[in-house]
């Protein structure tokens, strides 16, 4: 989630996407794997994040959370499409 495609904007073809711990793998090396500790940066945030990574938590676990409270509700409406047989 390079903040410029969270906003909806157009990120140029080639632009390298990184994996960001948002709580640091030195600090909770049990959460090196888990999906929820971790947004894509490109490589230009991601250095501009490196070095401050506390000050971003809570923004990302935020917007983590909101991700995943988006995607239940449209596998949710998924289901209500599929019942109702809309083409
Ligand atoms: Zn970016």
């Amino acid at each position: 989630m390079c903040p410029k495609r969270a906003l909806g904007e157009k990120v140029s073809w080639g632009v390298s996407l990184e994996p960001h711990h948002i709580i640091r793998k030195i600090e909770r090396p049990d959460l090196i794997h888990e999906v929820d500790n971790g947004v894509t940066l490109c490589t230009a945030h991601h250095e501009s994040v490196t070095g401050q990574e506390a000050a971003f938590v809570v923004r990302f676990s935020a917007y983590v959370k909101r991700m995943n409270a988006r995607a239940a509700a449209l596998a949710d409406m998924s289901g209500f499409a599929d019942a109702a047989g809309c083409a």
